[in-house]
Parts: C-alpha cells; structure tokens; sequence
C-alpha cells in the first residue's frame, strides 16, 4: 500500500532496459530496500523493444535478438532470478563453424579466428581467406610495437596497425562492425572492443593476449557450477525472457500507448513532471531507457547542453529477413550457424544465422529456417526501399550463397529503424561528459543501448545498475 514515504519512479521505455530496471526495483522494493511504486511507460503496444518471437507455421522466428552472451553475468543472473533456467539452450552441435563470404562463395572462417585475432597457425596457413602476404603480415603482429599514446581509436586504425588490411576487410569488420552494424573507419575500439588495446598494452600483441585468454577459459562456469556456453537461448524464444519480467511485476505497473514527449522538474513540489501528450505524470524519481535520441528530445527544454549531447550520438538502421525453405531446396550441406559477409564483397546480406541448425525447435525436420541482417552504417540507403524489394535481393544472394532452388515457404522482414547507436571514436568520452552532466539534475538516470554496451546482458545491467543507484540516492540522507 502507497504511504507518503512511498516514492514513485518513472521507468520510460518497455526494450529490455526498462525492462530491467522496472523488475530491479520491485525486488528491491519487495526486498524492504524502501517503499516504492513503479510505473513503466511504453509508446507501442507491445513490450520487449527490439527483442520479438513470433509462432507461425510449426516456426519459431526471431525477429530481434536471439541470444545473449553468458560471460557477462547479469542477463544468466536475471534468468536464474525469474526461473528460467531451466528454459535456457545452447546452440546445438557445440563447435559448428562459422563461414564467411569470399570471392562469391561461402569459406569457413580459419578455426581459432576469434574476432580479429588468429590463434591456431595450422588453420590460418591452410586458409584461402588470406594472401601469403597477408598471413606473413599477420605473424609478424608480435613484433609490432606498441601504440604510444592511450587515447581512444578505431577499429579500422587498430585493426590496419597490428594485423593488416585483410584482417581488417575479411574478419573485424563483418565480425565485430557487424556486431554493431557500424562503419569499423569510425568504431571506437575502446567503447566496443577495450580488451584488444588492453592485450596490447600488457602484452605487446592481441595475438599473445587472445591465446592466452582462450587457455584461461573454454565454457563460462559460474559459481553454482553450472557451465554455459558462450551464447544462450530460450526454449521458446527470446521473448520469453520479457513476458516473464512482464508477469512478475506489480499488476498496473505497465502503461502500454504511452509516448514521453517532455520531462521537466517542479521546483515546488520537487518532483519530475512526465508529458505523454495525453498525460502529465509526476515522479520521485525517473529512468529513462530511450534511445539517446528520444531521450535529448524530451530534456530540450531542461538542459539544452544534456540534450545536444544525447542527441550526437548516431544512429543506424537494420533490418532482418526471416525466410524457411524446404530443406532439399539447398544444396549447401548447413555445417555452421551461419556466415558473415565482409563489406568488401558487395553483398546486400550483413550476415545469416542458420537459425534451424543452430538452435533446437525452430522449424520442422524438412524445413530450414535463415534469419538474415541488413542495412547498417555501410549500407546507409538500402532500407529505404520496400520489402518486397529488400526481400528479392536478399533472395538473390542466398540463392547465389547456398545454392538455393526453390521459393521461400515464408519470408517475414522485420525493420528497426535508427535502433543501432554507433559507438563511434569519442563516445565514452561523451558519455562521461552526459553522466556529469546528469550529477546536476535531480534523481534521473539514463540506462539502455545507447550508452555501455549494446547486447542484452549489457542492457540489463545498465538497467539494474540505474534501479540501484536511485535506490540508494534515497537511502542517503537528505
Ligand atoms: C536486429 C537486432 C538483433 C540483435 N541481436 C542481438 C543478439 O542476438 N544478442 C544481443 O545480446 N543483442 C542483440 N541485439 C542488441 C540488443 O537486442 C538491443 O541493443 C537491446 O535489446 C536494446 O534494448 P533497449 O531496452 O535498450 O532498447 P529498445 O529495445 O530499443 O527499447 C526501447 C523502447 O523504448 C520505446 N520508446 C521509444 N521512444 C519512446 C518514447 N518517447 N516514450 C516511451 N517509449 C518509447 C520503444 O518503443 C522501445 O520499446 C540486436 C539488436 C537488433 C536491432
């Protein structure tokens, strides 16, 4: 029940960040850490943000995301929090390989290439990916001296100084650009990939480093015991994770429909004002999980300097294309999870995950299910066209990529516009400069994609992390 000590925190944005910090704080709440009330407010009709599952047909498509990292512990955590994991897989045939496109065919990427460093030498002389220069070029990383200077750099830079132009063009930026959907001239290494500078400052070499860190660890043993694999799913689906989040929070907590347009502070009654457009809410306490964008939006009148900030942090576009095919359809023998395709080969395909193969219960025994990323910094216009478009062309290189004979049984796109921040060279400088901007306002706090980490498990930590340091803001005495 509400007192006149309760305190009631806005939680804006129903992604996988507000998500979080809207179930951190009821268990910190039901926990006896103070009295609060959370109201979580979401524009669409629908939580979950980016993450969406769809049934249809004896399918199971991903429309987002379709698993999360577990060596960064807070999405296993929250799982094992919510009962879940028992629900959580494993890509099935644990060591399938990873292809990537060359010269118009699909090549297995060398064993033991992990995001830009080699570690397996057999492999790596025996691949066609690379010239006999470039694998000279790529031994010789070692003896490369190190970068004076700590200032941030990107991956592109990094990437051409240690290990050459074809590590760069055929593994880091399909792999990691990818990963971001960004241009890798203007990723910053520090936001994105800080062990790779790390590895070059304590041991010279990210060829050295990378070996030495693969010894350290093989599977990801948590304190229970239990082993994971690197990445994990959920039997049904990544939406499960938020219908479950959705079903453990106090009933009303949600307000679906609910678009942020202004947040403003009232000095006199030392509260947050929340404008919907429809609604003026008022709050103790607000956590914003917006993308950067919508965030500066709604703060331009409050600190204009806060709002430019949050504003210059860009944005790219993606799209999947789900598409099932009847497994004699394709030639290719399905032996990996899936491919990457390097810039350089003029694909429109960023990258496709065997969905099917890689995961248990996605599709019939005779049906094969491909999910395929598109769009991206690099590809800046490519969205702009409609599906069907999109769609005939992302058809015609797998066709061409997997030897593909027939139609599609069903072709599902999905498009997340500007739903990609681009951790360009500068941006945790910028977010150090929005976090001090942030010590002047009264209890805000911003979490979600745009700031620490992209992926789901950094997400939920940003979310948690902001649900705890307001918590804690009203634990201090006044
Ligand atoms: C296609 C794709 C595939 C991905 N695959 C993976 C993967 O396999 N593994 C992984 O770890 N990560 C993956 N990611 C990244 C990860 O899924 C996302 O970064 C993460 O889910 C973002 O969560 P979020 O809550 O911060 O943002 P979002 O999911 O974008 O949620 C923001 C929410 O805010 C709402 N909103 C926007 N404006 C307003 C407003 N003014 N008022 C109220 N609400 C508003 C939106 O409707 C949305 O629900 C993927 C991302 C994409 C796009």
């Amino acid at each position: 029940m509400a007192t006149a000590a309760t305190k009631h925190i806005i939680v804006i944005g129903g992604g996988i960040s507000g998500l979080a910090a809207a179930h951190r704080l009821t268990e910190l709440s039901r926990a006896g850490h103070g009295e609060l009330r959370v109201t979580l407010l979401e524009a669409s009709d629908r939580l979950g943000g980016v993450i969406a599952t769809e049934h249809t047909q004896n399918l199971l498509l991903e429309l987002g995301p379709d698993s999360y990292i577990t060596d960064k512990p807070a999405a296993l955590r929250l799982c094992e929090r919510l009962g879940l994991t028992d629900r959580l897989i494993a890509p099935q045939h644990a060591g399938l390989k990873l292809y990537t496109v060359h010269r118009g065919a699909l090549a297995p990427l060398p064993e033991g290439f992990l995001l830009m460093a080699p570690t397996r030498v057999g492999s790596l002389l025996r691949s066609p990916l690379f010239s006999w220069g470039g694998k000279l070029r790529m031994g010789l990383e070692p003896l490369i001296p190190r970068r004076s200077g700590d200032g941030d750099e990107s991956l592109a830079s990094f990437v051409r100084r240690r290990l050459g132009r074809e590590v760069l063009e055929r593994v880091a930026q399909p792999l990691i650009g990818g990963i971001y959907a960004s241009d890798p001239e203007s990723l910053s290494l520090a936001a994105t990939m800080p062990r790779f500078p790390e590895m070059e400052r304590t041991h010279g070499s990210v060829i050295l480093g990378t070996r030495r860190a693969q010894q350290r660890r093989a599977q990801v043993t948590d304190e229970t015991g239990a082993r994971w694999s690197l990445f994990v799913s959920i039997d049904g689906g990544m939406e499960v994770l938020v219908r479950r989040i959705e079903e453990v929070l106090e009933p009303g907590t949600v307000r679906l429909g609910e678009t942020v347009r202004d947040l403003s502070w009232n000095a006199d009654t030392r509260r947050w004002q929340v404008d919907t457009g429809g609604a003026r809410l008022e709050a103790d306490a607000v956590i914003s999980t917006l993308p950067a964008f919508a965030t500066g939006d709604a703060l331009k009148t409050l600190d204009p300097e806060l709002a430019r900030e949050l504003k210059a942090i860009p944005f790219s576009s993606t799209a999947t294309v789900n598409l099932a095919y009847r497994r004699g359809d394709i030639a290719h023998p399905l032996d990996g999870y899936g491919f990457v395709a390097p810039h350089v080969e003029g694909r429109k395909i960023m990258a496709c995950t065997f969905s099917s193969v890689k995961y248990a219960g996605r599709a019939p025994e005779d049906v094969t299910l491909l999910r395929c990323f598109a769009g991206g910094a690099l590809q800046p216009g490519l969205l702009d066209q409609p599906d069907e478009a999109l769609e005939a062309q992302v058809r015609e290189d797998l066709a061409a990529l997997l030897g593909i004979s027939g139609p599609p049984i069903l072709c599902r796109t999905t498009r997340y516009p500007d739903s990609m921040p681009q951790y360009n060279v500068g941006h945790l400088d910028r977010v150090e400069r929005i976090e001090a901007l942030l010590e002047n306002l009264p209890p805000l706090a911003l979490a979600g994609k745009s700031y620490r980490g992209v992926g789901i498990a950094d997400c939920i930590a940003g979310g948690e992390a902001a649900a705890e340091g307001l918590v804690e803001r009203f634990a201090r005495p006044a």
